[in-house]
């Protein structure tokens, strides 16, 4: 049973999935024997793997509090991960361009900002243009991440699990740079993964949404935000408190992470 109330206070869980809940394999500790399956492909092929430890957390989050899921995958990417979002309420996928509830509906008081028609037409030129400049570079992939009705929302490009891709990682970033400036869209970068961000993709704006309207039903509440990214600390910064796994880019950037090097 959710016990998601202390004190008649709501406790609202704001989470991150991929490399705060669960991580790719090559992530996960090494010689751990005792992974659980977190996310699938689209053959049904495990991809993605929480420790023991992030069950835990998960479990008993879900127990005590209302998750919402705030992350960059799209719905049916979302639909791929293993954990129980039954009860949740709302789902804030795509980077926080779009907004669900429950019943996988758009809540009536959500729209996109002013824009946000060009800026998808935008992404649709800038997509042309980055599978230009990868066609000679066969270690990175580009993808279109789309919501409903393959409204185009940003853009992702991953590097091969196979090679050493910083460099040409980085020369992408460095082309694109100015662009995204012009624009004043974001570029996330984690690793292996870069994301061409839009600025109607905005998980504070949608977290900042979803907290009002539980306002609405639930008065007053408390709010947890957990996340390991750049990309996350904006929608962090909405909540009451802020979680971040030890071993994640925002915990080296505050010097917190478990093999932080100071130099
Ligand atoms: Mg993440």
């Amino acid at each position: 049973m959710n016990t998601n109330h202390c004190r008649g206070v709501e406790i609202v869980f704001f989470t991150d999935i991929d490399d705060t809940l669960m991580q790719t394999k090559r992530k996960c500790p090494v010689g751990d024997s005792e992974l659980i399956v977190g996310a699938r492909d689209r053959d049904g092929n495990a991809l993605s793997f929480l420790t023991k430890k992030q069950l835990a957390l998960f479990q008993c989050m879900s127990k005590n509090t209302t998750v919402i899921p705030v992350t960059g995958r799209n719905l049916p990417a979302l639909e791929r991960t293993d954990i129980k979002l039954d009860c949740a309420p709302f789902r804030i996928t795509g980077h926080g361009a779009e907004v669900t509830d429950a019943g996988g509906q758009v809540p009536s008081g959500w729209c996109p900002p002013e824009g946000h028609k060009q800026q998808q037409e935008q992404l649709q030129i800038l997509s042309q243009q980055v599978h230009g400049w990868i066609k000679e570079r066969p270690q990175l992939r580009v993808k279109l991440v789309t919501e409903r009705d393959s409204v185009p929302v940003y853009l992702s490009v991953k590097g091969s699990r196979s090679t050493d891709n910083r460099q040409v990682l980085s020369a992408f970033i460095q082309q694109f740079s100015p662009v995204m400036k012009q624009w004043n869209w974001k570029i996330h970068s984690n690793g292996n993964n870069v994301a061409l961000l839009p600025s109607f993709a905005c998980k504070a704006r949608a977290v900042r949404f979803v907290r009002q309207e539980i306002e609405k039903t639930s008065g007053n509440h408390l709010s947890i935000g957990a996340g390991d990214s750049h990309s996350d600390n904006d929608f962090l910064k909405e909540c009451d408190f802020q979680m971040i796994p030890s071993n994640s880019q925002l915990a080296t950037l505050l010097g917190n992470a478990h093999d932080a090097v100071s130099e």
